[in-house]
């Protein structure tokens, strides 16, 4: 039984092929052997529900598929059914290169019998299996939380839902589980996860959507060590799920030397990161070319692209974002024309060979930003962290668009067509492929640049390091936060960090984020409270499934991976979702919607 992909008529013999969740089939419908199932199968037409019996055989020689898994049989039909008919779909599931999304999209119960998409979606499957069992295994309970609940701050904005019985007042929908999960530790459950689904109202991009579903777990007497540990086994049974293997432990780095060294803090190690290349320069030639001395001055490389002309550089330029404190050297015969010491130099830091563009990004001291310089032994400024980000932002996109020629992203591409999870074959090497790393001592707080002021980086339940506690509010730039990311192939795949167990430690913080007393008591007296009846010390991390299941699926965005996703304007096309609602509904909820026309 299945749909009908294709139908050749040749005259007496009408061939269909079947299509179900597991493949393809050939059917053969034989004029002298089943009249009646062949004049049927004179009106059958793509997509039409069909059930047939009949009796497999071997194809003739000359007529063996060898590019389909069953392409050596065929099935002699004895008895057709037709089960269903179906109106002319607007494209055919058979192909494999549908331009238009929002089409797609909008027919996507069609969309979603294509192969590619079947494929994804049990890969899903057996992807989340794979992490439950394995939590499990490692003695975590998945407890299930509230999604009407009260508004967490994940520094995202809420989705609001009114409430019917009590006027004017709104539940919120979780951003994630986390005050929750912290009750739970407090509850004494000591390991906890949830495949939790997630609501943040975010512009949405290739990578985000307004819901999604995190591998959320929380774990009491906790160091992030232990967390680490734990992630660190069920990603590799979830890449195992995928026919990889993801050799742990995982590299770490710490949030200064990530931005040093590739001028992110979602490194992607696939390729060669920044250079410091100072040296290359003497104080004239830093004056000559209006590079700020005070500033970073580093190099990156973009392996075999090979010689660039005027024009395909310009092309690159909106690339970057001039006028931000930074700017770039990416023209090396002239840079070699005025300072040819240097442009030896610089290519010899940056490890360069033939063949590979070089960029130098350094500090505009015509465009300064207006930023924090404050210095802690050790650690950047923002105004160095701006320039590091500069460079690391064009390293990135001159990275995907040169990927033809560096290859480095070919090799996952690679290895994802080779996994087959499903045939039994040994797991692929995953090792080159994808490229985990932990993130570790993150700032407790990120100068706002716009506001002016110093914001928390992290939700307000982060601890910050116990020896720079007594900074909080005089320095808060040298305080550690003590949380990490994990990231993987230049995508952030989650975050977590050891809490605050301590109810004055809390208030403290909450103070020094800038939340009054009243409106801590207002928005988190609960919590507060929760805090002061035995709290355990607990640590926990929450990672994307999605991101996960897209990466392993090499597919190039989450829409891929997400049965009825949104589009980017936030519209579930599919359903006409969000629509307005009749008037008696509004009146129920106690809400008026005032329209600017
Ligand atoms: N709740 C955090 C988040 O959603 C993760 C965590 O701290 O465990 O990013």
């Amino acid at each position: 039984m299945g749909w009908v992909n294709r139908r050749r008529d040749h005259g007496s013999l009408i061939f269909l092929d079947l299509r179900d969740r597991t493949g393809i089939s050939q059917i053969v419908l034989d004029k002298d052997l089943i009249p009646e199932g062949h004049a049927k199968g004179e009106q059958i037409r793509p997509e039409y529900v069909v059930a047939v019996v009949g009796k497999v055989r071997l194809r003739a020689a000359d007529v063996i598929n060898p590019k389909m898994p069953t392409g050596e049989v065929e099935i002699a039909a004895s008895k057709l059914l037709v089960l269903n008919d179906s109106a002319l779909a607007p494209f055919s599931p058979s192909e494999d290169a549908i331009q238009n999304e929002e089409v797609r999209l909008k027919y996507r119960y069609v969309d979603l019998r294509r192969p590619e998409m079947q494929r994804n979606f049990r890969l899903r499957h057996d992807i989340a299996l794979a992490i439950r069992e394995n939590l499990s295994k490692q003695g975590f309970l998945e407890i299930e939380t509230p999604m009407l609940a009260k508004s967490t701050p994940e520094g995202a904005r809420d989705f609001l839902v009114p409430s019917r019985v009590h006027p004017g007042e709104f539940y919120a929908l979780p951003q994630s589980p986390q005050i929750f999960k912290q009750i739970l530790m407090i509850s004494g459950f000591d390991k906890y996860f949830q495949l939790a689904r997630c609501f943040r109202d975010e512009d949405l991009r290739a990578d985000r959507q307004l819901e999604f579903t995190q591998i959320d777990l929380e774990m009491s007497f906790a160091h992030q060590e232990t967390v680490f540990g734990v992630a660190e086994q069920f990603m590799a049974a979830a890449f195992a799920a995928a026919g990889v293997t993801l050799p742990a432990p995982f590299p770490r780095i710490t949030y200064d030397e990530s931005i040093r060294q590739y001028g992110s803090d979602k490194p992607d190690l696939r390729l060669p990161g920044l250079v410091d290349v100072r040296s290359a320069f003497t104080d004239e030639n830093l004056a000559a070319l209006k590079i700020d001395p005070a500033l970073p001055v580093v190099a990156f490389r973009i392996p075999n692209v090979g010689e660039l002309s005027r024009k395909e550089r310009e092309d690159n330029h909106p690339f970057f974002e001039l006028k931000k404190g930074a700017k770039f050297i990416d023209d090396f015969k002239r840079l070699a024309k005025g300072f040819p010491d240097s442009a030896v130099k610089v290519r010899e830091l940056a490890g360069a060979v033939e063949g590979d563009f070089v960029i130098i990004v350094a500090g505009d001291p015509d465009h300064p930003v207006k930023a924090s310089d404050t210095k802690f032994p050790g650690r950047l400024s923002e105004r160095e962290i701006s320039v590091y980000t500069a460079a690391g932002n064009f390293r990135t996109e001159l990275a995907k668009k040169y990927a033809d020629r560096h290859g480095a992203f070919g090799v996952t591409e690679q290895v994802v067509k080779d996994a087959d999870p499903w045939s039994g074959a040994k797991a692929v090497d995953g090792s080159a492929a994808f490229r985990p790393i932990w993130i570790i001592d993150f700032p407790m707080f990120e100068y706002d640049l716009a506001l002016g002021k110093w914001m928390p980086a992290h939700h307000p339940f982060t601890a910050p390091h116990e020896e720079d506690m007594a900074n909080l509010v005089t320095d808060p730039a040298s305080v550690r936060a003590n949380c990490y990311d994990l990231a993987m192939n230049g995508l952030e795949l989650g975050s977590g960090s050891i809490r605050i167990h301590r109810k004055d430690v809390q208030q403290q913080i909450f103070k020094s984020l800038g939340i009054s007393d009243e409106e801590a008591r207002a928005r988190f007296g609960f919590f507060l409270d929760a805090l002061e009846y035995g709290t355990p010390p607990h640590g926990g991390i929450a990672l994307g499934l999605d991101r996960i299941v897209m990466l392993l699926a090499g597919a190039p965005s989450l829409r891929e991976v997400i049965a009825f996703p949104k589009t980017a304007k936030a519209i579930d096309v599919m359903v006409d979702a969000p629509t307005t609602v009749t008037d008696e509904q509004l009146k129920e909820l106690h809400i008026r919607v005032a329209l600017k026309s």
